[in-house]
């Protein structure tokens, strides 16, 4: 089935455009703007208080935040980026009110089991079963087979103009970090070995079951039903932390032989690792709320005795066309089986249409991906593209709303700038979006220069802030360039320095102890600050 033009996506999609969003984001909006912005309140609904709470950071106008990435044992499906976009949307609020972001996500490329979901972790490997398949036949291996989904995750994570976070940890690269933490949680009393694995001992932490609600012991165990549980496990809901298998196509020594980690500890670890004991905000899909996040909470604040994450915001499923997403139904849909070209077996949809779609509705209620309205989206962006075409595309951030008309503009990006804020009520700002295009096109043919300038801002404001305007990724086949350390490292590093520089000696050493506990050693020098690894020469 074809879609109409994809003309956004052939014009733009292609364009070296992390220059605009480097602008976009370094300049970000004006002064007068980011001072009203960051008055206002960011409201989320918080799966952990189950209310609507104003999302109060630890640092002012500061937000970490972690959301579970897709585990890369085949192609992302738009019902995984429809959480993904979850994630990039917060991310997109917080920065339009002038917050800076330290965002983590990450790969899952080993661990996750197929019978993940109970607590006694059995199954195989999702990596492992997925190089086994018919699709599997053209990896060498395992490892093969994840770097080519991860890729393929980041070309789609572009299309869909989902924003680079600052770091995108990889769980094969943290297992040393993760063998310590089981260490520790064995240490501190709160897991124990068998000779199947190490499990997480549920009694050992009492207020386990508080994000899902399900505090009742037979809810519990509900899950670990009709599977094989390690006759060892001293209570049936403990969860496994590390799996003994000498013969797993991904293995790695540890004090309790070969093996690898569980799925739960490597999002604990890599979270903490990058943002911090303590992290404001954690997102995913609601499958993830048990027992994935709760393993998650038990983990962590037993590791640390504090509170893991203050927000948790979870994304409702998405189906199609009424009925679960399966490829036996024909209605499962990958990015790229919708914007593909035609020619190569896709629907040619212009991938910021795919966006909009996956937007149109709330992301706290259960969401119906259909056909028509992605061809109704289509539509939107086509008029979109038009304003673009007359206007152009903006150049920077120094334009401003000026004149009568301006003052119309920006009534219409407040309107939905104080929807995303309103719990990310995408559809009242999508209606923001359509009734700005509309009165803009209505005088599309009389702009004054005046006029032009009042649009270019609202076209940057508003896709700084819905990401559905243009498209401000590489859509290039990449892994990102930068060092994920770098990227975390140098962000404080900076704060640091500005802090020392207006004589804030505390915020200084509060910042060094926090690199410290990261594993990150600060060495003052005549030419700056420079960092190493702790440990490391
Ligand atoms: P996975 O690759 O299964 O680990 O999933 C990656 C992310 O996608 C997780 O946050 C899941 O909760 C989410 N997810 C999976 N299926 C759907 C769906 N149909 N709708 C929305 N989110 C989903
Ligand atoms: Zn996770």
């Amino acid at each position: 089935m074809a879609f109409g033009s994809c003309f956004i996506y052939t014009a733009y999609a292609g364009r070296p455009t992390n220059f605009l969003y480097e602008l976009n984001f370094s300049i970000g909006p004006s002064s007068k703007l980011i001072q009203t912005a960051l008055e206002r309140v960011f409201k989320i609904y918080n799966t952990l208080t189950r209310s609507s709470d104003a999302i109060k950071t630890q640092k002012k106008g500061h937000l970490t935040f972690y959301s579970c990435g897709p585990t890369v044992y085949s192609y992302a499906h738009i019902g995984n980026f429809r959480s993904f976009v979850t994630a990039d949307l917060i991310l997109r609020t917080a920065k339009s009110l002038g917050w800076t972001v330290q965002y983590a996500t990450n790969i899952t490329d080993v661990g996750h089991l197929t019978e993940d979901d109970v607590a006694g972790s059995s199954g195989e490997d999702k990596m492992a079963k997925a190089l086994r398949s018919k699709d599997g036949d053209q990896f060498a291996n395992v490892w093969d087979l994840a770097r080519f989904y991860s890729t393929r995750l980041i070309e789609d994570w572009h299309l869909l103009n989902l924003v680079e976070p600052t770091v995108r940890p990889r769980a094969t690269e943290h297992i040393r970090e993760q063998i310590a933490a089981v260490q520790v949680l064995i240490e501190k009393g709160h897991a124990y070995e068998t000779s199947s694995g190490v499990y997480f001992s549920v009694t050992s932490f009492p207020t386990y079951g508080k994000l899902s609600g399900n505090t009742l012991d037979n809810e519990l165990e509900q899950t670990v039903r009709d599977v094989v549980v390690d006759p060892e496990k001293r209570d049936p809901r403990d969860f496994a932390l590390w799996k003994k298998d000498d013969k797993h196509l991904m293995q790695w020594y540890s004090p309790w032989g070969w093996g690898f980690p569980g799925w739960h500890i490597e999002c604990s670890v890599m979270a903490m690792n990058y943002l911090g004991d303590e992290i404001d905000l954690h997102a995913g899909g609601e499958d993830l709320i048990f027992p994935h996040h709760e393993c998650e909470i038990a983990q962590s604040e037993s590791l640390t005795g504090k509170p893991f994450s203050k927000y948790w915001v979870h994304t409702r499923f998405l189906q199609v066309e009424g009925e679960k997403m399966s490829k036996s139904l024909g209605n499962f849909f990958t990015v790229r089986d919708l914007v593909a070209p035609e020619a190569e077996g896709g629907k040619g949809v212009d991938p910021l249409a795919v966006r909009m779609t996956l937007m149109s509705g709330h992301y706290g209620k259960p969401f119906n991906f259909t056909l028509k309205t992605l061809k109704g989206n289509v539509k939107h962006r086509e008029r979109l593209a038009e304003i673009i075409q007359t206007v152009g595309l903006p150049a920077d951030s120094g334009l401003s709303y000026t004149g009568p008309f301006g003052t119309i503009l920006e009534a219409m990006y407040n309107r939905a700038l104080d929807a995303m804020t309103e719990d990310l009520n995408t559809p009242s700002a999508l209606a923001a979006l359509f009734g700005g295009t509309k009165q803009i096109l209505a005088k599309l043919g009389s702009l004054s220069a005046e006029d032009t300038t009042s649009v270019q801002r609202w076209l940057w404001d508003m896709n700084n802030l819905l990401g559905v305007v243009y498209s401000t990724q590489t859509t290039e086949s990449s892994e990102p360039a930068i060092d994920p350390l770098e990227a975390t490292v140098q962000p404080l590093l900076d704060q640091r320095k500005e802090a020392r520089a207006s004589g804030n000696w505390g915020r200084a050493d509060e910042i060094r102890d926090q690199l410290l506990q990261m594993g990150i050693e600060i060495m003052d020098t005549p030419t700056g600050a420079k960092w190493k690894k702790t440990g490391s020469i």
